[in-house]
Protein backbone atom coordinates (compact mmCIF):
# COMPACT_ATOMS: atom_id res chain seq x y z
CA UNK A 1 0.00 0.00 0.00
CA UNK A 2 1.15 3.38 -0.96
CA UNK A 3 1.54 6.17 1.52
CA UNK A 4 -0.36 8.94 0.12
CA UNK A 5 -2.17 12.60 1.60
CA UNK A 6 -5.48 10.05 1.10
CA UNK A 7 -4.69 7.63 3.93
CA UNK A 8 -3.78 4.11 4.31
CA UNK A 9 -6.66 2.94 2.47
CA UNK A 10 -6.13 4.36 -0.60
CA UNK A 11 -3.48 2.69 -2.99
CA UNK A 12 -2.05 4.91 -5.22
CA UNK A 13 -0.39 2.66 -7.23
CA UNK A 14 -3.54 0.42 -8.61
CA UNK A 15 -4.45 2.81 -11.45
CA UNK A 16 -8.38 3.38 -11.72
CA UNK A 17 -10.71 4.13 -14.64
CA UNK A 18 -11.54 7.82 -13.49
CA UNK A 19 -7.96 8.68 -13.22
CA UNK A 20 -6.73 6.56 -16.30
CA UNK A 21 -9.40 8.59 -18.23
CA UNK A 22 -8.54 12.57 -16.78
CA UNK A 23 -4.66 11.32 -17.53
CA UNK A 24 -5.95 10.69 -21.25
CA UNK A 25 -7.70 13.97 -21.20
CA UNK A 26 -4.70 15.93 -20.22
CA UNK A 27 -5.89 16.05 -16.81
CA UNK A 28 -4.18 16.48 -13.53
CA UNK A 29 -5.94 14.43 -11.14
CA UNK A 30 -3.76 11.24 -11.29
CA UNK A 31 -0.57 8.95 -9.87
CA UNK A 32 2.17 7.33 -11.94
CA UNK A 33 0.23 4.34 -11.79
CA UNK A 34 -2.72 5.79 -13.63
CA UNK A 35 -0.40 7.88 -15.80
CA UNK A 36 1.29 4.32 -17.01
CA UNK A 37 -2.39 3.09 -17.87
CA UNK A 38 -3.03 5.89 -20.17
CA UNK A 39 0.85 4.86 -21.87
CA UNK A 40 -0.87 1.56 -22.66
CA UNK A 41 -4.02 3.38 -24.40
CA UNK A 42 -1.55 5.51 -25.92
CA UNK A 43 0.54 2.30 -27.53
CA UNK A 44 -2.45 0.57 -28.66
CA UNK A 45 -4.29 3.44 -29.68
CA UNK A 46 -2.12 6.36 -30.37
CA UNK A 47 -5.41 8.54 -31.03
CA UNK A 48 -6.99 7.57 -27.42
CA UNK A 49 -7.03 10.99 -26.10
CA UNK A 50 -9.62 11.80 -29.40
CA UNK A 51 -11.66 9.08 -28.19
CA UNK A 52 -12.23 10.19 -25.19
CA UNK A 53 -12.86 13.88 -26.88
CA UNK A 54 -15.57 12.08 -29.30
CA UNK A 55 -17.06 10.55 -25.35
CA UNK A 56 -17.29 13.78 -24.01
CA UNK A 57 -18.79 15.82 -26.73
CA UNK A 58 -21.09 12.80 -27.03
CA UNK A 59 -22.08 13.90 -23.37
CA UNK A 60 -22.28 17.49 -23.92
CA UNK A 61 -24.43 16.76 -26.99
CA UNK A 62 -26.81 14.42 -25.24
CA UNK A 63 -27.12 16.45 -22.30
CA UNK A 64 -27.82 19.51 -24.58
CA UNK A 65 -30.52 18.12 -26.36
CA UNK A 66 -31.90 16.86 -23.03
CA UNK A 67 -32.15 19.99 -21.51
CA UNK A 68 -33.70 21.60 -24.63
CA UNK A 69 -36.61 19.42 -24.44
CA UNK A 70 -37.37 20.00 -21.10
CA UNK A 71 -35.11 17.92 -18.49
CA UNK A 72 -34.31 19.82 -15.70
CA UNK A 73 -32.52 16.68 -13.58
CA UNK A 74 -30.38 14.86 -14.68
CA UNK A 75 -28.73 11.76 -12.51
CA UNK A 76 -25.08 11.31 -14.17
CA UNK A 77 -23.51 8.14 -12.93
CA UNK A 78 -19.76 7.46 -13.58
CA UNK A 79 -19.49 11.01 -13.73
CA UNK A 80 -15.67 11.10 -13.35
CA UNK A 81 -13.32 13.88 -12.34
CA UNK A 82 -14.29 17.45 -12.90
CA UNK A 83 -13.16 18.23 -16.90
CA UNK A 84 -14.39 21.39 -19.36
CA UNK A 85 -17.62 21.23 -19.86
CA UNK A 86 -19.56 18.72 -17.14
CA UNK A 87 -23.35 17.79 -16.99
CA UNK A 88 -24.18 20.65 -14.91
CA UNK A 89 -22.24 23.42 -16.95
CA UNK A 90 -24.10 22.35 -20.26
CA UNK A 91 -27.52 21.85 -18.74
CA UNK A 92 -27.61 24.81 -16.67
CA UNK A 93 -26.44 27.12 -19.52
CA UNK A 94 -29.88 26.19 -20.65
CA UNK A 95 -31.76 26.23 -17.78
CA UNK A 96 -30.07 27.28 -14.49
CA UNK A 97 -32.87 25.72 -12.69
CA UNK A 98 -31.44 22.30 -13.85
CA UNK A 99 -30.59 20.00 -10.83
CA UNK A 100 -27.78 17.76 -11.61
CA UNK A 101 -26.83 14.43 -9.44
CA UNK A 102 -23.39 12.95 -10.37
CA UNK A 103 -22.67 9.75 -8.81
CA UNK A 104 -19.17 7.79 -8.77
CA UNK A 105 -17.87 4.65 -7.13
CA UNK A 106 -14.23 6.34 -6.96
CA UNK A 107 -14.00 8.34 -3.52
CA UNK A 108 -11.81 10.46 -5.33
CA UNK A 109 -14.52 11.98 -7.71
CA UNK A 110 -16.15 12.79 -4.83
CA UNK A 111 -13.15 14.57 -3.16
CA UNK A 112 -12.41 16.82 -6.65
CA UNK A 113 -16.11 17.07 -7.42
CA UNK A 114 -16.84 18.73 -3.95
CA UNK A 115 -14.69 21.07 -4.51
CA UNK A 116 -15.95 22.14 -8.21
CA UNK A 117 -19.28 21.85 -7.12
CA UNK A 118 -18.84 24.03 -3.46
CA UNK A 119 -20.51 27.16 -4.48
CA UNK A 120 -23.29 25.28 -6.19
CA UNK A 121 -26.57 23.96 -4.43
CA UNK A 122 -28.23 22.93 -7.44
CA UNK A 123 -25.47 20.40 -7.96
CA UNK A 124 -24.44 17.19 -5.96
CA UNK A 125 -21.68 14.45 -5.84
CA UNK A 126 -22.47 11.21 -3.99
CA UNK A 127 -20.18 7.59 -4.18
CA UNK A 128 -22.86 4.91 -4.72
CA UNK A 129 -21.93 1.96 -7.59
CA UNK A 130 -24.24 1.29 -10.41
CA UNK A 131 -23.54 -2.21 -9.57
CA UNK A 132 -25.83 -1.26 -6.82
CA UNK A 133 -28.60 0.40 -7.87
CA UNK A 134 -30.58 0.27 -5.22
CA UNK A 135 -27.94 2.04 -3.46
CA UNK A 136 -28.04 4.95 -5.84
CA UNK A 137 -32.09 4.87 -5.60
CA UNK A 138 -32.26 4.60 -1.81
CA UNK A 139 -29.10 7.56 -1.12
CA UNK A 140 -30.61 10.35 0.82
CA UNK A 141 -27.97 12.73 -1.15
CA UNK A 142 -29.44 11.89 -4.29
CA UNK A 143 -33.54 11.92 -3.43
CA UNK A 144 -33.01 15.82 -2.18
CA UNK A 145 -31.66 16.74 -5.24
CA UNK A 146 -33.42 14.48 -7.70
CA UNK A 147 -37.35 13.97 -7.82
CA UNK A 148 -38.69 10.35 -9.23
CA UNK A 149 -41.92 11.57 -9.61
CA UNK A 150 -40.54 14.02 -12.82
CA UNK A 151 -38.91 13.01 -15.77
CA UNK A 152 -34.65 12.82 -15.57
CA UNK A 153 -31.96 12.73 -17.37
CA UNK A 154 -30.52 8.82 -16.42
CA UNK A 155 -26.78 9.33 -17.92
CA UNK A 156 -24.34 6.24 -18.00
CA UNK A 157 -21.81 7.94 -20.28
CA UNK A 158 -18.38 6.00 -20.48
CA UNK A 159 -19.08 3.53 -18.14
CA UNK A 160 -20.33 0.73 -19.68
CA UNK A 161 -17.39 -0.61 -21.51
CA UNK A 162 -15.79 -1.43 -18.11
CA UNK A 163 -18.61 -3.97 -16.87
CA UNK A 164 -18.06 -7.35 -18.93
CA UNK A 165 -21.55 -8.78 -20.18
CA UNK A 166 -21.63 -11.71 -17.90
CA UNK A 167 -22.06 -9.52 -15.26
CA UNK A 168 -25.71 -8.59 -16.60
CA UNK A 169 -25.00 -5.19 -16.67
CA UNK A 170 -27.89 -4.19 -18.25
CA UNK A 171 -29.90 -5.58 -15.21
CA UNK A 172 -28.34 -2.45 -13.35
CA UNK A 173 -29.81 -0.29 -16.10
CA UNK A 174 -32.97 -1.42 -16.04
CA UNK A 175 -33.58 -1.11 -12.47
CA UNK A 176 -32.63 2.40 -12.90
CA UNK A 177 -34.97 3.02 -15.54
CA UNK A 178 -37.79 1.26 -13.97
CA UNK A 179 -37.18 4.02 -11.31
CA UNK A 180 -37.59 7.00 -13.70
CA UNK A 181 -41.40 7.70 -14.89
CA UNK A 182 -42.36 8.65 -18.63
CA UNK A 183 -40.77 11.20 -20.22
CA UNK A 184 -37.25 10.40 -19.06
CA UNK A 185 -34.12 9.85 -21.36
CA UNK A 186 -31.22 7.48 -20.92
CA UNK A 187 -27.70 8.41 -22.67
CA UNK A 188 -25.19 5.85 -23.11
CA UNK A 189 -22.23 5.59 -24.87
CA UNK A 190 -19.99 2.31 -25.68
CA UNK A 191 -17.18 1.02 -27.33
CA UNK A 192 -18.44 -0.85 -30.19
CA UNK A 193 -17.52 -4.12 -32.05
CA UNK A 194 -17.73 -4.24 -35.95
CA UNK A 195 -14.93 -6.07 -36.04
CA UNK A 196 -12.61 -3.49 -37.63
CA UNK A 197 -8.67 -3.59 -35.96
CA UNK A 198 -8.72 -0.49 -33.75
CA UNK A 199 -11.72 -1.87 -31.91
CA UNK A 200 -9.98 -4.97 -30.58
CA UNK A 201 -7.18 -2.53 -29.90
CA UNK A 202 -8.70 -0.56 -27.53
CA UNK A 203 -10.23 -3.37 -25.64
CA UNK A 204 -6.13 -4.72 -25.72
CA UNK A 205 -5.47 -1.46 -24.00
CA UNK A 206 -7.96 -1.65 -21.40
CA UNK A 207 -7.28 -5.04 -20.12
CA UNK A 208 -3.91 -3.95 -20.19
CA UNK A 209 -4.35 -0.89 -18.01
CA UNK A 210 -7.09 -1.44 -16.05
CA UNK A 211 -8.25 -5.60 -16.47
CA UNK A 212 -11.38 -4.06 -18.13
CA UNK A 213 -12.24 -1.60 -21.26
CA UNK A 214 -14.51 -4.55 -23.49
CA UNK A 215 -16.36 -3.69 -26.68
CA UNK A 216 -19.70 -4.26 -27.73
CA UNK A 217 -21.83 -5.76 -31.00
CA UNK A 218 -23.88 -2.82 -31.76
CA UNK A 219 -26.73 -4.72 -31.03
CA UNK A 220 -25.59 -6.15 -27.40
CA UNK A 221 -25.13 -2.17 -27.38
CA UNK A 222 -28.82 -1.35 -27.89
CA UNK A 223 -30.13 -4.17 -25.92
CA UNK A 224 -28.72 -2.12 -22.82
CA UNK A 225 -31.29 0.47 -23.68
CA UNK A 226 -34.15 -2.06 -22.85
CA UNK A 227 -36.38 -1.53 -25.56
CA UNK A 228 -36.06 2.37 -25.25
CA UNK A 229 -37.15 4.45 -28.89
CA UNK A 230 -33.74 5.52 -29.75
CA UNK A 231 -33.65 9.63 -30.45
CA UNK A 232 -32.98 9.84 -34.44
CA UNK A 233 -30.17 9.46 -35.54
CA UNK A 234 -30.47 6.33 -33.03
CA UNK A 235 -27.20 4.64 -31.94
CA UNK A 236 -23.99 5.95 -34.23
CA UNK A 237 -20.81 6.47 -34.18
CA UNK A 238 -20.22 9.44 -31.41
CA UNK A 239 -18.44 11.83 -33.73
CA UNK A 240 -21.77 12.16 -36.32
CA UNK A 241 -23.99 11.90 -33.67
CA UNK A 242 -26.55 14.76 -33.28
CA UNK A 243 -29.75 13.56 -31.57
CA UNK A 244 -32.76 15.28 -32.93
CA UNK A 245 -31.20 16.13 -36.28
CA UNK A 246 -31.34 13.44 -38.64
CA UNK A 247 -31.43 15.07 -41.30
CA UNK A 248 -27.97 16.84 -40.92
CA UNK A 249 -24.91 16.64 -43.35
CA UNK A 250 -22.39 14.67 -41.53
CA UNK A 251 -19.61 12.48 -43.09
CA UNK A 252 -20.01 9.26 -44.22
CA UNK A 253 -18.97 6.46 -41.55
CA UNK A 254 -16.60 4.84 -44.02
CA UNK A 255 -14.95 8.29 -44.35
CA UNK A 256 -14.19 8.60 -40.63
CA UNK A 257 -10.95 8.01 -39.09
CA UNK A 258 -10.92 4.50 -37.37
CA UNK A 259 -10.37 5.50 -34.35
CA UNK A 260 -13.84 7.84 -34.77
CA UNK A 261 -15.16 4.60 -34.78
CA UNK A 262 -14.85 2.93 -31.53
CA UNK A 263 -17.59 4.70 -29.65
CA UNK A 264 -21.00 4.90 -29.93
CA UNK A 265 -23.87 7.17 -28.37
CA UNK A 266 -27.43 6.63 -28.37
CA UNK A 267 -30.20 8.60 -26.41
CA UNK A 268 -33.31 6.96 -25.35
CA UNK A 269 -36.55 7.95 -24.04
CA UNK A 270 -39.08 6.24 -21.89
CA UNK A 271 -42.28 7.14 -23.60
N1 LIG B 1 -19.03 10.00 -17.66
C1 LIG B 1 -17.75 10.66 -17.85
C2 LIG B 1 -17.47 10.83 -19.29
O1 LIG B 1 -18.08 10.11 -20.10
O2 LIG B 1 -16.66 11.67 -19.67
C3 LIG B 1 -16.62 9.89 -17.17
C4 LIG B 1 -16.35 8.54 -17.75
S1 LIG B 1 -15.04 7.68 -16.91
C5 LIG B 1 -14.31 6.81 -18.24
C6 LIG B 1 -15.96 6.40 -16.06
C7 LIG B 1 -16.31 6.77 -14.63
O3 LIG B 1 -17.15 5.76 -14.09
C8 LIG B 1 -15.10 6.85 -13.70
O4 LIG B 1 -15.13 8.07 -13.03
C9 LIG B 1 -15.27 5.69 -12.74
O5 LIG B 1 -14.77 5.96 -11.43
C10 LIG B 1 -16.76 5.50 -12.75
N2 LIG B 1 -17.18 4.14 -12.41
C11 LIG B 1 -16.55 2.97 -12.70
N3 LIG B 1 -17.24 1.93 -12.21
C12 LIG B 1 -18.33 2.44 -11.60
C13 LIG B 1 -19.41 1.86 -10.90
N4 LIG B 1 -19.49 0.53 -10.75
N5 LIG B 1 -20.35 2.67 -10.37
C14 LIG B 1 -20.26 4.03 -10.53
N6 LIG B 1 -19.24 4.64 -11.18
C15 LIG B 1 -18.29 3.85 -11.71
Amino acid sequence: MADNEYGPDFDISIPTIARVYDAILGGKDNFQADREGADAYMKHVPNSREVAVDNRAGLVKGVAYMAKHGIDQFLDIGAGLPTMQNTHQVAQKINPETKVCYVDNDPIVLRQGQALLATNDSTTIVTADLRDPQSILNHPEVNKVIDFTRPIGLMVVGLFMHFHDEENPGDWVKALLDACPSGSYLLMTDFADTGEEQQKAIEKAGLEALGNGWVRKPEKILANFHGLPLVPPGLEWVSRWFPGEPDREVPAAEDLAPHHRIMMAGLGYKA
